[in-house]
């Protein structure tokens, strides 16, 4: 892709945030999810001042680590396996996909080996989807109780993958019950545990999640073009 056709879409995007949530809530911060991507393709993104980028597989991160470390805060926003953790634990910035116990237990054991404490965010299934990762709703309180006492993470907000639908009612409902769910765990205060980031929203829906109160939004092929 030229560099004008990305820099108007890095543009289109931005202004998009900007502007989706009436001054409601601050513009999310764009993390352009660079997975499959050469490093040809996402090298542009630093002179266009993108500082986050999104990967979600851990091979993947092992591969252009050492370019992407050198330009960008990697994100890990996919599923992750905890005999992986040991691989990236070193090279991102924050984890958004902690959704089970045995994960936060591994990770907390890495981080500790390398001595770092890891930011990472509980992925919650707002849908009920749960093949695509994250735990219902009203299992997270118990678990950041739980994962409060691990000394090698840090719990800094919620995610959410949204189903793929059109259906933009269904999803502005899913979009409100996670901005609400954030909210109430806010308010609640959990030692330990802070909320500051809602990651949702990719390039189909962002323009809702953000009208909502997301943080943070993932977007690639809005970015880059369809995946092949
Ligand atoms: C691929 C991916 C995205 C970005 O998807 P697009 O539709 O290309 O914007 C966001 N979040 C996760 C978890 C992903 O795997």
């Amino acid at each position: 892709m030229e560099f004008l056709e990305l820099k108007n879409r890095v543009e289109t995007v931005r202004a998009n945030l900007a502007n989706a949530s009436e001054g409601k809530y601050p513009a999310p911060k764009l993390i352009a999810v660079t997975k499959t991507h050469p490093v040809e393709t996402i090298l542009p993104l630093a002179k266009l001042g993108i500082v986050d980028v999104g990967e979600n597989r851990t091979q993947e991160i092992v591969e252009k680590r050492n370019f992407l470390r050198e330009n960008f805060q990697i994100h890990l926003i996919g599923r992750l396996q905890s005999n992986k953790v040991k691989y990236i634990i070193d090279d991102v910035c924050l984890i958004h996909s902690l959704d089970r116990l045995s994960l936060a237990e591994e990770i907390d054991r890495q981080a500790q080996k390398h001595n770092r404490v890891m930011p990472v965010l509980v992925q919650v299934s707002p849908a009920g989807e749960e093949q695509k990762g994250g735990m219902p709703p009203e299992n997270v309180l118990p678990f950041l109780r739980e994962v409060s006492r691990l000394p090698g993470l840090h719990v800094r907000g919620l995610m959410a993958v949204m189903p793929n639908t059109q259906d933009e009612a269904y999803l502005s409902g899913l979009f409100a019950d996670m901005r609400t769910l954030f909210e109430r765990l806010r308010d609640e205060a959990v030692q330990g545990v802070d909320m500051e980031e809602l990651s949702m929203g990719m390039s189909g829906d962002y323009l809702l999640a953000a009208r909502h109160g997301a943080t943070m939004v993932r977007v690639g092929s809005a970015l880059f073009g369809p995946r092949t």
